[in-house]
């Protein structure tokens, strides 16, 4: 099964009877209709157009979109990089928010607040380079800050939830709120923001990292080792799959071991370099990627008796 739709509104049917012009602006936001095409915000580089789009760079215009969506009863995505998003050919009938929230703020040694639409891999890098730990998992992964909580991101048995010391948010009802560790619960590859139902987004978190001398060559280990196991010049989302724990075998061995590395639907393909990475090779639509990870779920359930779940999130159109 894929994910459930992101969906936080009905889908009402937007009046757009007073947009003669391509585009509208409400106070300092800039809403793009209809033009931006949804593989142009994503690594994948699959999508159809979306019906609006708009990129917010604080806390006042994310704040300023989603109340506007909220008003139109229009559906709305916060992204970051797109690094773990499938959108649809089709595109998307809502609204897309890309987060562009960036700042970054020393609190105090080992303290780190980040703007959510800051880089982790920027600041994965920068921190060790300050000699703390905590992030040096993230040195290569092409996603935002607030996406990394979200989603609790992770690699080499390490993770956010780790290293994160408080996560401030906007609600659905544009309430601000700062929830600390505590308040919050992370498991692999899911925080309680999946399973929030007013959640808006994540605007900020701050990260408490502990003072290692190590982490900078840690760090340079698992970027070496990234090079070497994945396909990083190639168009992707990363693990396509979850590993699934109770097996003892990662989803890129069970792949692999269906024989399936190279395996191509239209323009997706298996990657030969990492058994878990579908690329994108030229061309690939969302009906291929989909078709390529049914394919791989049918053949690994068939092989092992294992099913395989998405770590990718596919966005209905
Ligand atoms: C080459 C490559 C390597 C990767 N390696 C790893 C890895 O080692 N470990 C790993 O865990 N992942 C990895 N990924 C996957 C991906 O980069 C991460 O999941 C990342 O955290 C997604 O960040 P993003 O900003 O691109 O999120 P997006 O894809 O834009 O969004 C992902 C989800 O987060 C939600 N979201 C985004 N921003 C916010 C916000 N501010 N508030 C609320 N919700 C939000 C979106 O609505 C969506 O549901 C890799 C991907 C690639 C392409």
């Amino acid at each position: 099964m894929l994910p459930a739709p992101v969906s936080r509104f009905p889908r009402i049917p937007i009046d757009c009877r007073s947009s003669s012009s391509s585009s509208f602006n409400i106070p300092r936001v800039h809403f793009i209709r209809g033009e931006k095409l949804l593989r142009d915000v994503s690594t994948w580089g699959i999508g159809g157009p979306c019906k609006y789009f708009v990129q917010v760079l604080d806390q006042h215009q994310l704040l300023t979109a989603v109340r506007h969506c909220n008003e139109q009863s229009m559906r709305y995505i916060v992204i970051g990089k797109g690094s773990n998003c499938l959108f649809d050919d089709l595109g998307f009938d809502g609204c897309i928010i890309q987060n562009n929230i960036v700042f970054l703020e020393r609190i105090q040694p080992g303290f780190y607040r980040a703007g959510s639409g800051y880089p982790i891999n920027r600041l994965a890098l920068l921190t060790a380079n300050e000699g703390f730990m905590g992030l040096e998992f993230a040195g290569g992964i092409p996603g935002t800050v607030g996406a990394a909580a979200y989603m609790n991101a992770g690699a080499n048995g390490q993770e956010t939830a780790d290293a994160v010391e408080s996560v401030e948010i906007i609600t659905s009802e544009g309430q601000r709120m700062i929830l600390r560790r505590s308040d919050l619960d992370f498991r692999y590859r899911w925080s309680s923001f999946q399973g929030m139902n007013n959640l808006a987004a994540i605007t900020a978190v701050t990260f408490q990292l502990k003072l290692s001398k190590s982490a900078k060559k840690n760090q340079q280990e698992y970027l070496e080792r990234r090079k070497c196991t994945q396909p990083l010049g190639d168009r992707s989302a990363g693990s396509v799959f979850r590993n699934p724990p109770e097996t003892g075998f990662s989803a890129a061995q069970l792949i692999e071991r269906a024989g399936l590395k190279g395996c191509r639907v239209g323009g997706a393909i298996i990657s030969s370099k990492h058994a878990n990475f579908f690329i994108n090779s030229g061309g690939a639509t969302s009906c291929d990627m989909l078709e390529l990870i049914g394919l791989a779920k049918d053949a690994v359930y068939r092989q092992f008796d294992v099913k395989l779940k998405e770590e990718i999130l596919y966005i209905p159109p």
